[in-house]
């Protein structure tokens, strides 16, 4: 690797220095909204590069797990000032790059820097018990050491709030790490990492590779010196990276799909219903994992819940995110938009009903960009692909039912289980609910999509590998368990 300025080309961070990719191959990054806007190139990394990345953290790690948490925790209380004072620079390269709004772009940046602070402040808090030993004479307690090196992989529906809140416990608790960005976010991330330079971490402790996943992923996959991964993705890409871990004893945690059913119940506010399925299915282009794309309603209030909904969608004004007035964003990009595509085809094939949307959107503003229209389709059945697989995009499935209870049962029907919503005023129906829905996230008259940084976050079934990110909840999978017996 060869140390060059950092100019259009961002260049990966290893060892405290931006260094430039031998491969000498890069990708433009290209706004979704308008793909003659540029915003960089991203390099094409290699295997030798991601290892030695690795490298570097693995040494660097030894002295920082030696810091007090709360000399950690002062780094991440800079980089958490940093991100602060570049914000709106920060917000406007991520709508940029991958299309959500500015005011979206805004509010996760501000999420970013939060999640820096709560997790500064855990370097004060308590990492370990006193547990009684039967012998008297003796002390035993744990304690939570760090897990080593840590890849980190990560997609780009979030490209702030995810790193962040995957690398700021992974720091705190006095891991070093090597992040992998999705490619159609990297330049964000890079900026991010701008702020963990400027923060003054020592060299080595946070590292960026960019580039391909199934050569930088699949790299830290495979590298003995890499402890652990978290990875946020899809599916079919984090089983992979989990038998990897598995199969060379790391340890891994998953977050993956979703396809997150909403409950109107027949005695539901309509009005905040409507609103909450508005804001669930269709923000930052229904690109969230916990975005709502199944929304079951009862039959007495089916009708009115509908009308409510089209008169809604029809008032949401798509384009380009930089905009004010736009509430819409376009796909990330365009292999994004032809999934959505071809799940409305799908709906279609399938003998659901389009009743609002479907196309991509043409003309003056659009042409140049990856835009589709909100879309609503209904009779929708529990057995059709739309009603089953993650579409990642601005696409309801309405679904129409006679009972509270059958409404619970095609809510489960689903390989996934990240967050669920119902909407009532029934108590007993809040409390099945809680019970029996099969989520890691389970909502209460408000959308489905929203987490909140200080609580547990992820999912059942096919929606993770069973571990928490987020919160207290963190520190389980970024530290392992020592137990100490003293004489
Ligand atoms: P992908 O799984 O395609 O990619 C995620 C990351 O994995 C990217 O950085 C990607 O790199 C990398 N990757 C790809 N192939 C490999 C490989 N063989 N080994 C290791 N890493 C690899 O997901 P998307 O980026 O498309 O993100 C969308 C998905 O993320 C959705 O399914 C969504 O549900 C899920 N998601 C889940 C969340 C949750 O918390 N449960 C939150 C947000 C999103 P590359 O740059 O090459 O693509």
């Amino acid at each position: 690797m060869t140390v060059e300025t950092k100019k259009e080309t961002y260049l990966n961070y290893v060892n405290g220095a931006w260094v430039a990719s031998t491969s000498g191959e890069t990708k433009p990054s290209l706004n979704p909204a308008n793909t003659k806007d540029v915003i960089g190139y991203v390099q094409m990394s290699t295997k030798e590069e991601t290892d030695q990345a690795v490298a570097h953290a693995k040494v660097a790690q030894k002295a920082w797990k030696k810091l007090s948490g709360n000399d950690r925790g002062t780094f991440l209380y800079k980089a958490a000032d940093v991100l602060e004072s570049r914000l709106d620079e920060i917000a406007e390269c991520m709508t940029r790059e991958m299309g959500k709004t500015l005011p979206e772009a805004k509010g996760e940046t501000a999420r970013g820097i939060a999640i820096l602070r709560y997790y500064a402040g855990e370097g004060l808090r308590k990492v370990g018990d006193v547990i009684p030993s039967t012998d008297s004479k003796a002390l035993m307690f744990t304690s939570r050491v760090p897990l080593g090196v840590v890849g980190v992989i990560t997609p780009w529906n979030f490209p702030v709030a995810i790193p962040i809140w995957k690398m700021a416990p992974a720091l705190i608790y006095g891991n070093s790490i090597v992040i992998k960005p999705a490619q159609e976010a990297a330049i964000t991330l890079a900026k991010v990492i701008e702020c963990f330079e400027e923060a003054g971490f020592p060299a080595g402790v946070v590292n960026m590779v960019t580039g391909s996943g199934s050569v930088i992923g699949q790299a830290l996959t495979d590298n003995p010196d890499v402890n652990g991964i978290t990875f946020t993705g899809s599916n079919g890409v984090g089983k992979g990276i989990g038998q990897g871990c598995l199969a060379r004893g790391a340890k891994y945690q998953l977050e993956m799909g979703g396809k997150n059913p909403v409950i109107v119940a027949a005695d539901a506010d309509i009005d905040l219903a409507v609103d909450s399925t508005i804001s669930g299915a269709f923000r930052s282009t229904g690109q969230k994992c916990t975005a709502t794309s199944r929304v079951i309603v009862e039959a007495a209030v089916y009708e009115t819940f509908k009308e409510k909904l089209l008169a809604k969608t029809a008032e949401i004004t798509v384009g380009d995110g930089l905009e004010s007035g736009i509430w819409m964003g376009p796909s990330a990009s365009e292999s994004q938009l032809n999934t959505v595509l071809h799940y409305i085809e799908k709906g279609k094939e399938e003998g659901a009903t389009l009743l609002a949307g479907g196309n991509r959107l043409t003309g003056e503003g659009y042409d140049n960009g990856f835009f589709v229209e909100p879309t609503i389709f209904e009779n929708v059945t529990s057995d059709m692909t739309i009603a089953q697989e993650e579409i990642f995009g601005p696409v309801i499935a309405l679904i129409q039912v006679n009972s509270l209870e059958n409404a619970l049962t095609i809510a489960n029907d689903v390989e996934f289980g990240l967050s669920a919503s119902i909407f009532t005023s029934n108590i007993q129906s809040m409390l099945s609910f809680v019970e029996d829905m099969e989520a890691g996230l389970v909502r209460i008259n408000s959308e489905s999509a929203g987490v909140e940084l200080q609580a547990p976050f992820g999912g059942m079934k096919q929606s993770s590998s069973h571990s928490r990110e987020q919160g207290e909840a963190a520190k389980e999978f970024f530290t392992s368990i020592k137990t100490v017996f003293v004489k």
